[in-house]
């Protein structure tokens, strides 16, 4: 839990070339636009895990991208760096500033809009600042969906989503934000505005820039608007509870179910026996839906535009008494109803909460190849627990995505804060090295921010890198763009 506020650190002070682009910020931006009350900037200077604090020149908010165009090519002229920010619920710092103050923090939170939705296209175009859960709300109201959530839904924005490349839980089925995308504005480092907001089916005009922007965490452009797909509304949905012998059993019912249950089958996580009690001992009202102890658990979930909720059930328990019968799966419970679906999934929402009451963790979100994540859980588990010793590493999620939330628990009696300051880098080392030497990502969903800067440079590829920091090169060659970010 976080601290309760303290009283906010003043602004830093500034300098005479300072106050001449705040007095023009302010020109451009008014009252409502630019900010320097400690007061108002302090919640939006420690990311919600309350790992980074920064400062901030003042708090920009503009309510257009005229605006944003506008306020760009100030920050060029005074060479002002800017950290954009969505709904501050990001994972690894990529929206703080840094402790220097002499960066300006722009919110797209103001530019709320959904400009269209256009349910004959299956489209919609959305400001940055839109909350995703307002999208989904909007898409249902025309009998659409937008295929991806996540835990942030009610915080997190279009632009942050698109600018991190969000998952969640539905990746498997649907992809993440990048397949979601079909269009997108970005406001450039010196303020020009790059329209690609036409979303059009074939397109081959040469190199596919918007891809760029999407998961470059705010490095290379403003994202100011995204033109996103809807699909049509579920009729039905199934959710079930399976308990398993082993990860290779997970793994290997995942391949018969996407086999068997094709493109209905859209998420498919893994709890283990140990996550699980976590959360049954921590989360109030918890309640195992199996009667006895598994060693893993899978959570299957279903959605069709076509079945109802009974006609899906139907074909998810026939495909699970198949996979009973032929001894893959020791026992499964599919929910009765919406409100069952919905516990099933809290206790799968509530393993991070349940296993930080237990005591300090040091937090991997990897992926290797789908396939190889079984072999990779057996093997880097007990690799961890036996170099650090009293450790236990946890793994748990997207198995359907290759993507696991790898947790190294401390040792019984751990101090929060002194067992990671003098324990967590090299476990973490040990993780990202052991992801690397198979082939996978010390960054599946989360994205990089200044929490995995170093790391990234330590391990991925010299060329990839080399081009990305070329990229970065060409499009913000003051380096203004979200500083201390990605590369
Ligand atoms: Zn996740």
């Amino acid at each position: 839990m976080k601290a309760t506020m303290k009283h906010p650190a003043p602004p830093p002070p500034t300098l005479a070339t300072d106050s001449d682009f705040l007095a023009a910020a302010e020109a451009l931006l008014g009252p409502r636009g630019l900010t320097r009350d400690p007061e108002l900037m302090q919640p939006w200077l420690t990311d919600w895990r309350g790992r980074y604090t920064g400062r901030a020149l003042a708090l920009a908010q503009p309510a257009s991208t005229a605006e944003v165009a506008a306020l760009m090519r100030l920050c060029a002229a005074h060479r002002v760096p800017v950290v954009p920010q969505g709904g501050n619920s990001g994972m690894v710092g990529g929206a703080t500033p840094d402790a220097s103050g002499g960066a300006l923090l722009l919110s797209l939170r103001r530019m709320a809009a959904i400009r269209r939705l256009d349910p004959a296209a299956g489209l919609v175009v959305c400001e940055a600042g839109v909350v995703l859960q307002h999208l989904h709300e909007a898409a249902e109201a025309q009998g659409l969906r937008f295929p991806l959530t996540l835990g942030g839904k009610g915080s997190a924005t279009i632009g942050g989503l698109v600018s991190t490349n969000a998952g969640g839980t539905q990746v498997l089925r649907h992809g993440t934000m990048r397949a979601q995308v079909l269009g997108l504005e970005v406001v450039l480092a010196d303020g020009s505005v790059l329209d690609l907001l036409a979303a059009l089916k074939k397109d081959n005009r040469g190199f596919d820039l918007k891809q760029l922007f999407i998961g470059s965490e705010g490095t290379l452009g403003i994202v100011t608007a995204a033109a996103l797909r809807l699909l049509p509304a579920a009729a039905g949905r199934a959710t079930a509870w399976v308990g398993l012998g082993g990860i290779k059993e997970a793994g290997r019912l995942l391949r018969r179910m996407e086999r068997r249950l094709g493109d209905v089958l859209e998420g498919f996580e893994v709890v283990p026996a140990h996550c699980l009690a976590s959360v049954l001992a921590h989360q109030p009202g918890a309640r195992s839906p199996l009667a006895e102890r598994h060693p893993w658990n899978a959570l299957i979930e279903c959605v069709s535009p076509h079945e109802d909720n009974a006609a899906l059930s139907e074909t998810l328990e026939q495909a699970l008494a198949e996979a009973l019968e032929a001894g893959l799966i020791a026992d499964a419970a599919i929910a009765a109803n919406e409100a069952q679906a919905e516990a099933f999934w809290a206790l799968r929402d509530g393993i991070s909460a349940a296993e930080r009451a237990l005591g300090p963790a040091m937090q991997h979100d990897i992926s290797v190849p789908v396939e190889a994540m079984p072999d990779f859980i057996l093997a880097a588990g007990p690799a961890i627990e036996a170099a650090h010793p009293g450790t236990r590493a946890v793994a748990f999620g997207h198995l359907g995505d290759g993507n696991v939330h790898f947790h190294v628990l401390a040792p019984e009696g751990a101090v929060r804060g002194i067992w990671e300051e003098a324990e967590g880098k090299a476990i973490s080392a040990h993780v990202h090295d052991l992801v690397t030497q198979w082939g996978g990502s010390i960054s599946a969903e989360h994205g990089i921010g200044q929490m995995k800067r170093d790391e990234l440079a330590r391990l991925h590829d010299p060329v990839a890198l080399g081009l990305m920091r070329r990229i970065k090169a060409a499009l913000d060659p003051e380096g203004l763009l979200n500083p201390g970010k990605l590369v």
